[in-house]
């Protein structure tokens, strides 16, 4: 079968190859994959800043983000059948208490493997194999937007834990900021939306593109980031942030935005060293005096899946044909390979492996 591959920490090392056809054994699904769409840690892997090939082999099947369709099931399972859609989840545990009870998002060891980043093959190939422990059925009806589950699984998960959180007080939330509308923040902006917030979206977009369109389509305003600090631009005061931009700054000006009892949601990765001087002593005393809350969240155990998929139906329900709008580009394998996902004119890039 024809599978993108790429030898993690090599940059431009990114190629279309065979690899034998994956054969499922008796407690194993066959899936032949649709979609696989292509998100920043892609980016990074392929540019050699990032993943881990399995062991014993120097080059990674690349993809995470993934639809697929059931081909074959193994003998033992029953949980899903050929023709199911289905979403593959990433993560896969170590044996640590966390893992152990089907929370590997929360994994406190961090030896965890996950699909097409670290340590196991991903998705971009034209079949893989999975346990139907990992795999996620998906209605037909969502055949033209679940390739976005996995990232929404990512705003799912922190709206879930903030109000998790949040039970600590009785909490009527009003107003929320997304800060970052790439695809995370665009499907955060949605979800909270769908729960009646009124949300802000802050970005550097022009508001004239498709991401602050579409934002703005659901209900939500728009904040343009210029030259003005976040502050000034959207003071808020905001009962819940989503931060999605990886623009670790923000961070601190966004808890001098959050409303007393508020609470800040850290979605966005930082691999770099950037330094900082922050008033601490006002935001130690905005923490404090009000009750605040900032928590970071990395994406997915299986319930967020799951509920992602109810996210999804009601996105259909609310905004009808709005959701598939965020998949702005559509790839052969080939056309991904020669890097074209890698222009910045689109909102999410889905490489088509089949139909
Ligand atoms: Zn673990």
């Amino acid at each position: 079968m024809k599978a993108v591959v790429v030898r993690p920490h090599v940059p431009g090392s990114l190629r279309l190859t065979e690899l034998p056809d994956p054969v499922p054994g008796p407690r194993e699904v066959l899936v032949r994959t649709l979609e696989v769409g292509i998100c920043g840690t892609d980016a990074d892997i392929t540019a050699g800043q990032y993943g881990w090939a399995p062991p014993d082999r120097e080059e990674l099947v690349l993809g995470h983000e993934s639809l697929g369709v059931v081909e074959r099931v193994g003998i033992a399972v029953s949980s899903c059948a050929p023709g199911d859609l289905v979403v593959a989840t990433v993560r896969r545990p170590d044996g640590c208490p966390n893992c152990r009870h089907g929370e590997s998002d929360m994994c406190s060891w961090g030896r965890y493997r996950e699909r097409g980043i670290k340590e196991l093959d991903g998705f971009l190939a034209e079949h893989y194999v999975e346990v139907p422990e990992y795999l996620v059925v998906v209605p037909p009806a969502l055949r033209p937007t679940a390739v976005l589950l996995e990232p929404l699984t990512i705003a799912v998960k922190a709206v879930f834990q903030a109000f998790k959180i949040q039970e600590r007080l009785h909490w009527e939330p009003r107003r929320a900021l997304v800060l970052g509308i790439g695809p995370v923040g665009l499907l955060g902006a949605l979800l909270l939306r769908a729960r009646g917030l009124e949300v802000t979206a802050y970005d550097r977009q022009d508001p004239a593109e498709p991401g602050p369109r579409l934002a703005q389509e659901t209900g939500a305003s728009y904040r343009h980031a210029e030259d003005a600090d976040l502050v000034t631009t959207a003071p808020g005061p905001y009962d819940l942030i989503l931060e999605a931009t990886g623009f670790s700054p923000l961070d601190f000006q966004a808890v001098e935005t959050l409303a007393p009892n508020g609470v800040l949601a850290l979605l966005g990765v930082t691999g770099g060293d950037r330094r900082l001087q922050i008033p601490s002593d006002r935001l130690n005393q905005d923490l404090v005096l009000g009750n605040r809350v900032v928590f970071g969240s990395v994406n997915a155990n299986r319930r967020y899946f799951e509920r992602g998929v109810a996210d999804l139906e009601r996105f259909a329900a609310l905004w009808p044909g709005l959701t598939e709008r965020l998949i702005t580009r559509r790839l052969s394998p080939a056309e991904f390979v020669a890097g074209e996902s890698r222009r910045e004119d689109h909102i999410k890039a889905v490489v088509e492996v089949s139909r």
